[in-house]
């Protein structure tokens, strides 16, 4: 699914599997996150930006009560469902992505009815880049502007968050649906997971001659889900030990006096937390005040974090992270939940050669799957494109 529909593909398709044409063609691109994991629900800081991968969604409202889904990828076949009949539990496979967002704007008052809907997406799925939430985004701003709902951004970051904790069932942040819904071109999204603050930070990579090259580990480990929720509970019970509402509240002066207060696997998981808010809030300044040559050693430090006090790395992302670095890179790191899923280098452009095969070669001297690699760049959030 790296091949896009043209608009003009998509709409020809779209009519004449449904008989009509689209109503309009919406686009919300997938996301990096350059900094900042497991820090949103600390309440602490992350630093994503949208890439140039988005899922379009073509929709037609139809005005009766059908709703009728279909995706270019896979060959699953058209699923059609009575929107009367629709609640949280009946709702399965990927169709609960975008019928999970019209089950939350129904809920909140926003008369969705039938409609025809036809996704088209680049984004890879379960590579940490967040398809899941490109589909959500696409669909929240389609239905947002066909039914003059007028949400604003934020409200659509919550609808979407809405449908992947209450119907998909995945308990994520407002890190995705942020970066998809409030990116603009060339910039990241600062955010504040405790009051929902954002702010765009410039990220202008091509200026300084650089990308950000994704490696697709193609791993995912059974444990992920498992570790994912022990590490939310070491982090809760770090907090209630020292007495915070949150990691957030723990500052890097504490570290010393926590360390006598915790188990030694606690603290190290507590100092992750503590340290990676410390690298985003110094990312988004030296981003700021010197460009992104400068925030290799960031991201680096970020990875190092991970694999050693959070334990989240796997020995396809170290690979992938090391060989990077000693190729060229500027920095590298794991992106996304850990345990798999991928990893990014911040990288001259004119590297991009060298370190694509030497990733390559060493992921085949090691017995590993042949890793997917590719540059993204930091592109416009949810948009109408036709
Ligand atoms: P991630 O968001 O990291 O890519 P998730 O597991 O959260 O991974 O979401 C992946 C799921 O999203 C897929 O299993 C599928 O149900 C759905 N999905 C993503 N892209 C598509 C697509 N193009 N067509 C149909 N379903 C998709
Ligand atoms: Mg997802």
């Amino acid at each position: 699914m790296s091949t896009a529909l043209s608009p003009t593909a998509l709409a020809q398709q779209f009519t004449s599997l449904f008989g009509a044409a689209p109503d309009g063609i919406w686009a919300a691109p997938g996301r990096v996150n350059l900094i900042g994991e497991h820090t949103d629900y600390n309440e602490g800081f992350v630093l994503p930006f949208a890439i140039d991968r988005t899922a379009n969604v073509a929709v037609r409202l139809r005005g009766d009560n059908t709703a009728r889904l279909v995706s270019s990828y896979g060959n699953q076949g058209v699923v059609e469902v009575d929107l009367d009949t629709l609640s949280r539990d009946s709702m399965s496979g990927w169709t609960a992505y975008p019928l999970g967002v019209v089950w939350v704007l129904r809920q909140q008052g926003v008369a969705v009815g039938g409609f025809d809907l036809f996704l088209d997406s680049t984004v890879p799925t379960g590579a940490g880049l967040s398809s899941s939430a490109a589909i959500e985004c696409a669909v929240a701003t389609a239905f947002n502007e066909l039914l003059d709902a007028q949400l604003s951004p934020g409200a659509l970051v919550l609808v979407g968050q809405r449908a992947e904790n209450e119907v998909v069932g995945a308990p994520t942040g407002i890190l995705d649906q942020s970066a998809s819904l409030l990116s603009t071109d060339g910039h990241a999204v600062f955010l504040d997971c405790r009051s929902q603050a954002s702010q765009l930070v410039p990220l202008a990579l091509a200026a300084a001659g650089l990308i950000v090259l994704v490696v697709d580990t193609k791993v995912t480990h059974a444990h992920a889900t498992g570790g994912y929720a022990a590490r939310r509970a070491s982090c809760e019970l770090g907090a209630e030990v020292l007495g915070v509402a949150a990691l957030r509240d723990v500052d890097a002066e504490d570290l010393a006096e926590a360390a006598g207060l915790l188990d030694e696997e606690t603290f190290r998981r507590v100092r992750h937390i503590v340290t990676e808010d410390m690298r985003v809030l110094e990312t988004v300044s030296v981003l700021e005040a010197s460009g992104p040559s400068a925030i290799g050693d960031l991201l680096t430090a970020s990875h190092a974090s991970m694999r050693d006090d959070f334990e989240i790395s796997c020995p396809e992302l170290d690979l992938a992270v090391d060989t990077a670095l000693s190729n060229g890179a500027l920095g590298a790191r794991m992106t996304g939940g850990g345990f798999g899923g991928s990893a990014i280098a911040l990288i001259p452009a004119s590297a991009e050669a060298t370190v694509r095969t030497a990733v390559l070669d060493a992921f085949a001297a090691a017995g590993f799957t042949t890793p997917d690699i590719f540059a993204v760049s930091p592109a416009a959030g949810a948009r109408r494109i036709v």
